[in-house]
């Protein structure tokens, strides 16, 4: 056994490029989820995929290899269910997201005129003109623009593809405004994690495959940033990069071997 790098009470771990990729498992994921579980290392998944939701991550990675309670899975669609609960209680809310998430949104007012809450996330086929324009016209007419993420874009089988942030940031410009935004880099994205494992930012890690929303995001709060380069990892995004991880791995396969468990 190697002596541990660092040795963290917590871990949070990105899904998608972290984890998996098109839900297959990353070589040693698999392994090294066993590991933080079989160490009695405290863990969450914390993600800002928007399309499914817990039950359909617990599944899908249960189906790749990797063991998780849906409990153990942060979504910013839970992130976004607190928020509006918090900030916009009984609102009516326009919902412009691809896919499940609704799902894990469950006792929100969804309407399609008059919102009083525009949200915004992950995207998908559903954002015709006609949708994205209805969100606009919300917005110009007194709407609060919320964006359950705005990540830039994500790495499929078919290539990079283009994510919420460019909506999101396009929202703004065209309606002048600014929007709250609830997932990863936000920090109660990050703090709500941490809560349901009792840990504190300075004895817990983040990996991700993100260096802005996941590492350094993660890092401002005094967690620990490990960027693996997996997933969007580009190098040249590393080399432009305003901030330096803590670490750099090649994989979440090299995670047991940092933490001193393999
Ligand atoms: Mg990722």
């Amino acid at each position: 056994m190697t002596p541990p790098a660092f040795a963290p009470r917590a871990v949070l771990l990105d899904v998608d490029g972290v984890l998996v990729t098109a839900w297959r498992a990353i070589p040693g994921a698999p392994a090294a989820v066993r590991t933080l579980r079989g160490a009695g290392v405290g863990f969450r998944l914390v993600t800002n995929t928007t399309e499914r939701s817990r039950a359909s991550i617990a599944r899908l990675l249960g189906a790749a290899g990797i063991e998780v309670e849906e409990e153990e899975i942060v979504t910013a669609n839970v992130a976004t269910r607190e928020h509006l609960r918090a900030h916009h209680p009984g609102a009516r809310c326009f919902l412009l997201a691809s896919g499940e998430a609704r799902e894990d949104l469950e006792g929100v007012d969804w309407v399609e005129e008059d919102a009083e809450v525009v949200v915004v996330g992950g995207p998908g086929p559903e954002f015709t003109y006609d949708r994205v324009n209805r969100a606009f016209r919300m917005v110009m007419d007194g709407a609060r623009l919320v964006a359950m993420h705005r990540n830039r874009y994500w790495m499929t089988d078919e290539g990079l593809r283009l994510d919420a942030g460019a909506y999101v940031l396009g929202l703004e410009h065209a309606a002048g405004v600014e929007a709250v935004t609830v997932g990863k880099p936000a920090p109660a994205m990050f703090e709500g994690a941490l809560r349901t494992l009792g840990a504190a930012p300075a004895g817990a890690a983040m990996v991700g495959d993100d260096l802005e929303n996941d590492v350094l995001a993660a890092q401002a709060l005094g967690l620990t940033g490990v960027l693996v380069r997996t997933g969007k990892f580009r190098e040249e995004d590393l080399a432009a990069a305003a901030g330096r991880p803590d670490l750099v791995i090649g994989s979440v396969a090299e995670l047991p071997a940092l933490l001193g468990l393999a």
